[in-house]
């Protein structure tokens, strides 16, 4: 059983109805999520999804990007870091740009008719006994109270999780001293910034802004004021203030979607609690910054469902405690560390400390040794490389 069609629930039940085991995925909502989430899939993640044939149809429905930089906004500075460097390692040396729903609708079309898979969309889970030989977990859906059983239940239901409450485990950490409002944009930036990439963090005087392309969309996130309401930050007037001061123009913009969103780092202490077994949000939190939550979440899934198939096959399920470690070990020194950094980086304002960094981030670009070696990091490839070490 898994709990909650997401990214992670959903690639789960890829990879194991392709390996022959039947699947039923519980998700709250009617239909599945198409809101406004991760934007970015990292060259490991892309190199994951094509061993299931994903990779080719996300790439032909998003925005690849090989480059991407940090700005200084009215200086133009620029660091730019070209993910070709990386061309021996990954089959996909470039950052895809593409909505996170276009991910679990394609594999929903591709596993649709497929007698193994088990969609209930519009069932929401409610309560869970864990016992030695299986899992029944107790749902509502149109048709009132009613329970499934299973030998081993994949929590994927996200970072509200009912099965983490049900089972009253802590998650650990906090959240972040600063939110993030994203608006969702259909002008065409990149015929009137020739400065721009395709991802762009951008350090304006007092603040900052990030700028990312989705085919001729392109998304705009910054840090509302900390004195202002979630409705005042939302409003028509203060974004389009946040908009005309970074880029001005006479017309107003038309924005076509806007989000407001609270930034947490927490982790389980466990991903692996008897017959139940964490992924994704439900497991681990961290900033979107760098774009690491959705893209670990699959790196979860791919983990946990390599250790799970031979336990289906009769092996020792102990190994679903090495996915554990291995995951919770990524989670917490390799993803909650880089996007914190992340976090830290695009939000410093205090000019000796830009200083610092932008020295850094110049070191880097200047030198191919560094170069690389800082992108094995945001791409994902050294966190999936490590993962293999952790017994
Ligand atoms: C604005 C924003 C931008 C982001 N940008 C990026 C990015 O660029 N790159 C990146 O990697 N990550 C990014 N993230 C993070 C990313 O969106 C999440 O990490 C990702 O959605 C996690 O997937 P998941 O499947 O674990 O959880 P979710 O996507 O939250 O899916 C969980 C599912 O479980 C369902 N569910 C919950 N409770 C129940 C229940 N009781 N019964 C049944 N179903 C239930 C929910 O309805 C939901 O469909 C971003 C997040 C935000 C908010």
């Amino acid at each position: 059983m898994i709990a909650g069609a997401g990214p992670v629930g959903l690639y789960s039940a890829f990879l194991l109805v392709r390996a022959g085991h039947p699947v039923v995925v519980l998700e709250q909502h009617p239909e599945l999520a198409a809101d406004m989430r991760a934007s970015t899939f990292h060259p490991a993640t892309l190199d994951l999804l094509a061993q299931g044939d994903l990779a080719d149809a996300l790439v032909a429905m998003g925005t690849p990007a090989a480059r991407w930089q940090y700005m200084v906004h009215g200086t133009r500075q620029r660091a730019v870091f070209d993910l070709s460097v990386l061309s021996d390692l990954t089959a996909h040396p470039f950052r895809l740009q593409c909505e996170q729903f276009r991910l679990t609708r394609l594999i929903v079309e591709r596993l649709r008719g497929e007698p193994l898979f088990d969609l209930r969309l519009g069932c929401t889970l409610t309560g869970i006994e864990d016992g030695p030989d299986g899992v029944t977990v107790q749902a509502r859906d149109a048709s009132g109270e009613v329970a499934f059983a299973g030998e081993w239940l994949i929590a994927a239901d996200g970072g509200r999780s009912t099965i983490r409450k049900a089972l009253g485990l802590r998650f650990e950490g906090g959240v972040f001293p600063r939110t993030s409002i994203t608006l969702v944009l259909d002008h065409p930036f990149h015929d009137r910034e020739p400065e721009l990439l395709g991802v762009n963090y951008v350090w304006t005087e007092r603040a900052h802004y990030s700028l990312m392309r989705i085919r001729d969309l392109w998304r705009f996130s910054y840090s509302p004021d900390p004195q202002q309401t979630v409705e005042e930050a939302l409003s028509e007037p203060v974004a389009q203030a946040h908009l005309q001061a970074v880029f001005p123009r006479r017309q107003p913009y038309r924005i076509l979607q806007r989000n407001y969103y609270t930034l947490q780092q927490r982790c389980l202490d466990d991903f692996r609690v008897g017959r139940v077994v964490f992924a994704g949000d439900a497991a681990h939190l961290n900033s979107p910054a760098g774009g690491m939550g959705m893209n670990s979440g699959i790196h979860d899934a791919h983990c946990l469902v390599e250790h799970l198939l031979p336990v289906l096959a009769g092996g020792d399920e102990r190994l679903l405690d090495r996915y554990a470690r291995r995951r919770r070990t990524i989670a917490r020194e390799e993803v909650q560390r880089l996007s914190a950094r992340n976090y830290r980086w695009h939000r410093e304002t205090d000019p000796e400390r830009r200083r610092a960094i932008w020295q850094r981030l110049q070191d880097i670009v200047n030198d191919p040794a560094r170069m690389r070696e800082f992108l094995l990091d945001s791409s994902m490839l050294r966190s999936r490389q490590r993962e293999l070490e952790i017994d």
